[in-house]
């Protein structure tokens, strides 16, 4: 059986390419993880999520305990089977979202107790209860049962939250006990603070784990705030090891992150902007619902090889999307993940050939370009 295992192929700066073998196939790192919450990625088979690029997807521990449940899951075949993706998954904790989220929390030492958001019934999630969560779901990555304030925060809130979180990764990692072919990520906190995120870093790495998120940002508090923090949290974590960051993002976040040490990202950002009519090409940001598109015959992006645009016009993407027709969403989600995926195999590939300062410069000229000329 394949390990868990991570290799570093190259570096470029602080930029490292390489990629995680898992039993249920290769992550070529740096990897964007498309979001499956409720085990779909929305508007999108799974076949055609592989066929964007995606190694790796996503689920949320919270949403499907609450529904459908990770007993009936683990009854039905476990996660992949459940929703017909055999790559790898990863899932979260549940502990992020069940404080975004959930009503009337209690938390303690011991864990949250909260209200289901969808139906008001009453759970209770520690990191015992998560490690055996994301067993039931058969998740390839799992990640340790943590909690982080929202940002801005006083210091001494982030360093307690960041503190039991410390001694929730010790329990998760009992917990996970020994799964060969499985791996556990633990989760650094310490918000913006660097001496924290030192302590949180020095924490984990002496509990040990395959894998280390930088968790806490991309909560409120702005695209250069989370750099600087980035500038200096991955150099804290193990070189020889995955380093994810949650929640990520943007495009032009992305491309800072990996500039920063980052392999691992995901967002609900590109599957959630093509329900809302909005599309992130090479030349930034284009509204579809906008009325300057009604008549356009051209493809939203000439150079993109997806189904949206080898096929369809901004024309018939701006009607179906007025009309509340289902395939607006499905082929502009399409697009945006294809978009997101080939950014990846470029920046895979700036990184691997010694060349991401001008790929990162690229990039940021063809944005301040913004969106073709109007006809
Ligand atoms: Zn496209």
């Amino acid at each position: 059986m394949t390990r868990f295992f991570f290799r570093l192929d190259a570096t470029d700066g602080r930029a490292r390419t390489g990629a995680i073998d898992t039993p249920r196939g290769t992550i070529r790192t740096p990897a964007f993880m498309p979001v499956g919450t409720a085990a779909t990625v929305k508007g999108m088979m799974p076949e055609s999520v592989a066929e964007t690029g995606a190694d790796i997807l996503l689920g949320n521990t919270y949403h499907l305990m609450l529904r459908p449940g990770a007993e009936r899951i683990e009854r039905l075949g476990g996660l992949h089977r459940f929703m017909n993706w055999d790559g790898p998954i990863l899932t979260d904790s549940g502990g992020f979202q069940v404080m975004s989220l959930s009503d009337l929390r209690k938390l303690t030492e011991d864990g949250v107790t909260f209200k289901s958001h969808i139906d008001g019934s009453k759970h209770f999630l520690s990191p015992e209860r998560s490690m055996e969560i994301q067993r039931q779901l058969g998740s390839d990555i799992v990640m340790a049962f943590d909690e982080c304030p929202a940002l801005p925060a006083p210091r001494e809130r982030v360093a307690a939250s960041m503190r039991m979180s410390m001694r929730w990764a010790a329990r998760s990692r009992e917990a996970f006990g020994d799964r060969p072919g499985h791996a556990l990520f633990g989760i650094q906190q310490g918000g913006l603070e660097a001496d924290l995120r030192e302590e949180s870093a020095a924490a984990l790495k002496e509990i040990g784990f395959d894998g280390y998120a930088v968790g806490g940002l991309a909560v409120g508090e702005g695209q250069e705030a989370m750099f600087a923090c980035l500038d200096h949290a991955p150099e804290t974590l193990p070189r020889e090891a995955p380093r994810y960051l949650m929640g990520v993002g943007k495009p032009d976040d992305i491309v800072g992150a990996v500039k920063r040490g980052i392999d691992m990202m995901d967002c609900v950002l590109p599957s959630r902007s093509g329900r809302t009519g909005q599309a992130w090409t090479r030349r930034g940001q284009v509204n579809l619902k906008n009325a300057r598109h009604m008549d356009d015959p051209r493809p939203l992006d000439e150079a993109c090889t997806c189904p949206c645009c080898r096929n369809y016009s901004r024309a018939y993407l701006h009607h179906v999307h007025r009309a509340g027709e289902m395939i607006a969403g499905m082929l502009l989600t399409w697009h945006n993940l294809h978009y997101y995926q080939e950014l990846m195999s470029g920046l895979r590939a700036a990184i691997a050939g010694g060349r991401f300062a001008a790929f990162e410069a690229a990039f940021h000229a063809e944005r301040a370009e913004g969106d073709i000329e109007r006809l």
